[in-house]
């Protein structure tokens, strides 16, 4: 067989047309998986993509879950020994309020010019209706011109990402068979900018809990006892303010176990972004950077881990003024972890930070909410490897490997049920508005990244 992959690209370059407009159907439903009123619209979007992916010659079907239905879908490629790629993606949309900021209805999708050509603007062009679009497209191109991908795959698109996934592990538990695949490709990253593709290869975990101190057994006027008897307040905010040492560096025992230093090939490739700290604090009304000492900012954000206080109360917080000596005070704290780090041995450590510095007559809990691990994908892998020759060709430079400061949930649940590695390839801009009033989706991105969903698939195939 003649390569078919320059007619497959010349047929996504024809249809361009065509593929916009199924994205903008699918964009008029909406899929607000948050509010129950909607949950007819979330399952007329998963019904709205099984007929899609009929139509271009998979079976599929929609699986009920707990709560919003998944849409899975096969496609035997050429045959049993190509490589199988599960395509994971979601097809619920966050809620569109606050309404009286979008310059246009939510549900019906606008095609306005912007500085990098037309953008489509409704809720979830980029979130992620417009980047399953991409793959999906290719797909159809594929199907049109080849008559089928070039590799086995398997598509798994949920509806409730956006409330948190609560019914998805218990989903991949129950079907491990039927969803087994070499690896997984997600569309739900950006890119570094609009002509510079990226791969994320690692993302932060967390763990996430929340600390209780007690001392006296009752709250105290502090006039007759203050002098003599701890304040609880000032006790916690000591124990907190010893989280960093004067450079940044975390205090909590044992917290940098097995964080790996950056390579030096990884430290030169982020400096040459030039990311303009400056500006990104500007845009938020600081100029003066945190974090480690001597560590660049990407470097901060993407490759280290983090100890931050996310709320701290206790006492008396009501107006005017209430002179009391509280018996107890509570403060959240989250830790972004990066991979390398076990989640378990950070909550050892945050106890005995807490233990170590506590007076022998008080007492602290430390509850814990949820712990992930962060998670790296090997930038040597066949996968990675396979996606850097298909964006570069696609964008004529090198694709970025990023990392990402958040969390995916989905790619640690797909690793520790279904024992799956991630390709994290997406195509959303920072300008985005993910989430906000007026998302948006360049369709340039849509094209391109269709194109480069294309290209990865002939690359995988070899
Ligand atoms: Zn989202």
């Amino acid at each position: 067989m003649t390569q078919p992959l320059p007619a497959i690209l010349a047929h996504l370059d024809e249809t361009a047309p065509a593929a916009r407009d199924r994205l903008i159907d699918w964009l008029r439903i909406p899929s607000i998986s948050a509010q129950p009123a909607h949950a007819a619209d979330c399952r007329r979007a998963a019904d709205w993509v099984r007929a899609e992916l009929e139509s271009i010659g998979f079976t599929a079907s929609v699986r009920p879950t707990a709560g919003h239905p998944v849409v899975v879908a096969h496609h035997p490629g050429p045959g049993a020994d190509a490589p199988h790629l599960l395509f994971y993606g979601h097809y619920d949309v966050q809620p569109a309020d606050p309404l009286e900021l979008w310059t246009s209805p939510p549900f019906e999708p606008a095609v306005v010019e912007g500085p990098h050509g037309p953008r489509v603007v409704a809720r979830g062009a980029v979130d992620d209706k417009g980047q399953c679009r991409m793959w999906l497209d290719a797909f159809r191109a594929w199907h049109a011109v080849a008559g089928g991908p070039p590799c086995r795959v398997t598509v798994l698109i949920e509806g409730e990402e956006e409330i948190g996934s609560p019914s998805l592990d218990a989903f991949l538990a129950a079907n491990k068979d039927e969803l087994k695949a070499d690896v997984a490709v997600i569309s739900d990253t950006g890119m570094w900018d609009i002509d510079t593709p990226a791969i994320t290869t690692s993302l932060r975990g967390m763990v996430y809990g929340q600390i209780d101190v007690r001392a006296a057994s009752r709250d105290l006027h502090s006039g007759m006892y203050g002098g003599s008897a701890r304040n609880v307040l000032n006790l916690l905010t000591q124990i907190l303010g010893g989280l960093q040492d004067e450079t940044g560096r975390i205090q909590i025992p044992g917290f940098y176990d097995g964080v790996k230093e950056l390579t030096n090939a990884q430290r030169v490739e982020w400096d040459r972004l030039g990311f303009d700290e400056a500006a990104y604090l500007g845009d938020i009304g600081l100029s003066i950077p945190v974090g480690e000492r001597g560590r660049g900012a990407l470097e901060r954000m993407w490759a280290r881990p983090t100890a931050d206080i996310n709320g701290i109360w206790g006492g008396y917080t009501g107006d005017g003024s209430k002179t009391v000596i509280a018996a107890e005070a509570h403060a959240k704290l989250s830790c972004r972890l990066v991979p390398g780090q076990d989640p378990a041995k950070v909550v050892e450590g945050i106890r005995r930070f807490v233990a170590d510095r506590l007076p022998a007559d008080c007492t602290a809990e430390v509850q814990v909410f949820s712990t992930t691990p962060g998670i790296e994908v090997p930038a040597d892998s066949r996968w990675v490897q396979a996606a850097r020759r298909a964006l570069g060709a696609e964008y004529g430079r090198p694709a970025v490997l990023m990392g990402c400061g958040g969390s995916i949930p989905v790619v640690e649940s797909l690793k520790r049920l279904l024992g799956l590695d991630s390709l994290l390839v997406g195509f959303g801009l920072n300008d985005d508005q993910v989430h906000s009033p007026n998302e948006k989706f360049e369709l340039r991105c849509l094209h391109q990244g269709a194109r480069s969903h294309a290209r990865l698939l002939a690359e995988i195939a070899g």
